[in-house]
């Protein structure tokens, strides 16, 4: 979902061959991390937002800072298997993203993305989800530089500080998702 261009090139992103690998052999929803994931609390399953038929996660393992996805609660392999409530749900929470995102870390770009089935390279095919990931001139790079200041990768943690309060905030007031 990530191509060549005069900005932007591929990001490499090693860990998450972890991600991969754990998602290998699970493909029912009694071992789905987006079926669990809704069953811990917010902050140790990384949830940003619980809507009404979704929710809003930051990527345990990011192909880039602040990479989220929003997941609908239903196990389903394909966006043609979700109801118009939940569709519409899920872009109005991608929408969200975008706006918070934005506003925190000032991207110059997103990739906004579903990969149906694992030929088209979902890692979890079962359960149909939607990647939202910003971008920076320069990111395909190990360390880039946004106004002359070089920007180093920030923890999972760090992130979710960041962006739980802007994502609660796009969604309640601007998108009244909920
Ligand atoms: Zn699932």
């Amino acid at each position: 979902m990530v191509g060549e261009g005069p900005c932007y090139g591929i990001i490499w992103a090693p860990w998450r061959m972890k991600y991969i690998e754990e998602g290998a052999g699970r493909r029912d929803e009694s071992s789905c991390v987006f079926c669990e994931a809704p069953r811990k609390d917010d902050r140790e399953a990384l949830i940003l937002y619980r809507g009404r038929h979704s929710y809003i996660i930051l990527n345990k393992y990011p192909y880039n800072t602040a990479h989220t996805m929003v997941v609908p609660y239903r196990h389903v392999p394909s966006l043609e298997d979700l109801t118009r409530e939940e569709l519409s749900e899920m872009i109005i929470a991608v929408k969200a993203v975008l706006e918070a995102t934005r506003r925190e870390y000032k991207p110059h770009g997103f990739n906004v993305g579903v990969n149906i089935g694992e030929a088209a390279g979902a890692g979890i095919a079962g359960h149909v989800h939607i990647h939202v990931v910003p971008r920076w001139c320069g990111d395909a790079n190990f360390t880039f530089t946004v106004g002359g200041v070089k920007v180093m990768p920030e923890t999972l943690d760090r992130t979710y500080e960041r962006l739980k309060p802007v994502v609660e905030e796009a969604c309640k007031n601007k998108c009244a998702l909920r």
